[in-house]
């Protein structure tokens, strides 16, 4: 298990396996979508900005129902 704290609300995001650079995560605290900036420490910055990849990338994000 994986920390990283949400750069949104500093509540402790946990990424079950060991993340990937450009990964999406969703702090269950706030939120908002988050992506892997940072592998070691993991560290997390918002996910709206400019995808690092292409939109189908990360075929393992399952937290899709998110409402802006
Ligand atoms: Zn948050």
């Amino acid at each position: 298990m994986i920390k990283s704290a949400c750069p949104e609300c500093d509540h402790e995001v946990q990424i079950e396996t060991t993340p990937n650079l450009g990964d999406r995560v969703i702090c269950l605290s706030c939120k908002t979508a988050l992506v892997v900036i940072r592998l070691s420490p993991v560290q997390l910055d918002w996910a709206f900005i400019d995808p690092i990849e292409g939109p189908a990338s990360n075929p393992e994000v399952k937290l899709l129902d998110i409402n802006i």
